[in-house]
């Protein structure tokens, strides 16, 4: 039996009002899957956190959340944090450094009856999430950023072996897993075949960083003879992503061309509402959606809570395949069905989607789906 400590930290903005949905409705599956125990466990972050105790990550939150099997980690809008205070920090790519959480995996697929730019979408970009050209996490001491005058400025792209092999292993991984569920249940993707990695670079320019990258992803590729892959120069993967995104199964990217290319491919499929995202590393969990937090639509009650649900079921899913938990398992799978069926059936709408479904109603309606299973 599965009995789970999960953390809610809730962010910025609309984080108070979206996170509580997903919440919710992990809750709500917990009542229909025998089992099943999730305890949840509240900690201050982000602008909250700085009002009541002067730190927008307070000391000892690493060390409480390493006792946590997983967390929740709402939208932080730390570009409005004070700039001078070191105690304003952005605490999200600490916490992904802190627990090596280098894989940050983000899926785009198009969504019953929700109108966007394609159908038949349904690809899933794994970023690697703690070197390439991120500054604030690319470094042991320091940042990977600096002026050695005030006319110039330069910034560091580091990229490993290392860092490269994992994060290909999960890509393959994740791509043939993708590959024997469609099986199973006699789908294919919409490219035609079983399961693909599609490897995205610049080698060309980048002749010893994305050559490193590539290089170590092919070899990692002869591992896994069932999941075919390629590899494209991302400037043109970027137009045939907008065009057609179909093409694409799994893809694998260092960090920030990942970031980029991440909030394209939730444009194509709906918007930043409609793209969660789960951060991993080999012991912890993360789920956080791929937007921020959003202020200009903040205290509204307009936020979609889409992308944090998805992200909170893609952490239950993921305690389930660790810990082999088949009513973990069961109840992300029941999560899915019933928010395919809140939007499919019952054409529940936020705002961002041309509706006007408040985010409670939203997560309501996924929660009704879910209560009228048992
Ligand atoms: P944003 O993602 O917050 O917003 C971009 C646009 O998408 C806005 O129009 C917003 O209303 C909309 N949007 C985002 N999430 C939505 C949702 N769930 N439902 C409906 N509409 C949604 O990006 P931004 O405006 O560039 O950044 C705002 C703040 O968030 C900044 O402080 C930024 O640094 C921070 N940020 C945080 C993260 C994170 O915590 N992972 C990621 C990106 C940006």
């Amino acid at each position: 039996m599965g009995s789970y400590r999960i953390g809610v930290l809730l962010g910025d903005d609309i984080g108070p009002e979206i996170v509580p949905q997903a919440v919710a409705v992990l809750g709500a599956a917990v009542e229909s899957s025998p089992g099943l125990e999730l305890q949840f466990v509240d900690m201050p972050i982000g602008a909250y956190a700085y009002e009541t105790t002067g730190y927008t990550l307070p000391p000892g939150t690493l060390e409480r959340l390493a006792e946590l099997h997983g967390w929740i980690l709402g939208p932080l809008g730390h570009a409005a944090y004070p700039r001078n205070d070191p105690n304003a920090i952005n605490p999200h790519p600490i916490i992904r450094r802190h627990f090596d959480m280098y894989a940050n995996i983000r899926p785009s697929r198009s969504l019953p009856g929700v109108k966007a730019m394609h159908d038949g979408v349904d690809l899933v970009i794994v970023r690697e999430n703690n070197e390439g050209m991120q500054p604030d996490r690319n470094m042991h001491k320091g940042s990977g950023e600096f002026m050695p005058t005030p006319d110039i400025a330069l910034s560091t792209r580091v990229i490993t072996r290392k860092g490269s092999e994992r994060i290909a292993r999960a890509a393959f991984e994740l791509a043939r897993a993708r590959g024997q569920a469609r099986a199973a249940s006699g789908q294919s993707h919409p490219c035609g075949v079983r399961a693909r990695v599609s490897v995205v670079h610049k080698r060309t320019v980048f002749k010893l960083t994305c050559g490193l990258f590539v290089d170590t992803a092919l070899e990692v590729a002869q591992q896994f003879p069932e999941v075919e892959v390629d590899d494209h120069h991302v400037d043109s993967f970027a137009m045939v992503l907008a065009m057609k995104p179909q093409r694409f199964d799994t893809i694998v990217v260092t960090n920030m061309f990942g970031d980029i290319l991440s909030d394209l491919a939730a444009g194509l499929v709906g918007g930043l509402g409609l793209a969660p995202g789960l951060n991993v590393g080999d012991r912890y969990a993360m789920a956080q959606a791929t937007h921020g937090s959003a202020p200009d639509i903040a205290g509204r009650n307009i936020a979609n809570p889409y992308a944090i649900i998805v992200s909170a079921q893609m952490l239950l899913a993921w305690l389930g395949q660790r810990h082999a938990d088949e009513a973990a398992v069961s109840a992300a799978q029941k999560i899915d069905q019933a928010i395919e069926l809140a939007l499919s059936q019952d054409g529940i709408r936020t705002a961002d989607l041309g509706g006007s479904a408040t985010t409670d109603q939203f997560g309501l309606a996924v929660i009704q789906r879910l209560c009228s299973r048992q």
